[in-house]
């Protein structure tokens, strides 16, 4: 089976790192909750628009190493990969920030992966299964070249697209339940994934 996963809010969490930053930053105060999507509506009930977008850019590129790693991703790699599964990481990314500093957003998230993919002190992925495409369309044309059997990311745009390959199944990732997609499946945690998917040997 081929298994493509999103990045950014999918494997990676951002959501404590955007508090803190915005935190340092005055941007907010602190009884705005420690989730992106609260930050974020906070600063956008405020006009900070471009705060927010510059915010973004920092967050994605010079303190990208804070980033947490959702539970279970580690698990579900390790788990798919054993079983002989193939397995891509296919994201939508910019090179470099829309506004702000110009950090090399890429570059930065390879770092990360580097030094968070780890299962038995070895990288879990080579980097040729790790796609960062500049647009939405490249990503979803990535998808289908990868001939992905399944593919998971926490935007339903990516997953309800016209461009989304019709042999690829859609698995929503939305920990908060932001989402009800009427003909997607949806699961909060990466644990339901692993069970979905027939990986749980508990
Ligand atoms: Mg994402």
């Amino acid at each position: 089976m081929r298994i493509g996963i999103d990045f950014d809010n999918t494997i990676a969490c951002y959501d404590e790192l955007f508090h803190k930053v915005a935190l340092e930053q005055g941007l907010i105060n602190n009884l705005t909750p420690a989730n992106k999507v609260a930050v974020r509506d906070h600063m956008r009930s405020r006009g900070q628009e471009a705060d927010w977008t510059e915010l973004q850019g920092v967050v994605y590129g010079k303190r990208m190493k804070e980033a947490a790693i959702f539970s279970g991703v580690l698990e579900f790699i390790a788990y798919a990969i054993e079983r002989g599964d193939e397995v891509y990481i296919i994201s939508h990314k910019t090179s470099h920030p829309v506004i702000g500093p110009r950090y090399d957003l890429h570059a930065a998230a390879r770092q990360w992966i580097e030094q968070n993919l780890i299962w038995d002190k070895a990288l879990l992925l080579p980097s040729e299964q790790i796609f960062f495409k500049p647009t939405r369309e490249e990503k979803l044309a990535q998808i289908e070249r990868c001939g992905c059997d399944l593919f998971i990311d926490d935007l339903p745009e990516v997953l309800t697209s016209a461009a989304f390959p019709r042999q690829t199944e859609a698995i929503l990732f939305d920990p908060e339940g932001h989402h009800r997609l009427p003909d997607t499946l949806s699961f909060a945690t990466w644990q339901e994934i692993m069970v979905y998917t027939g990986m749980d040997d508990s």
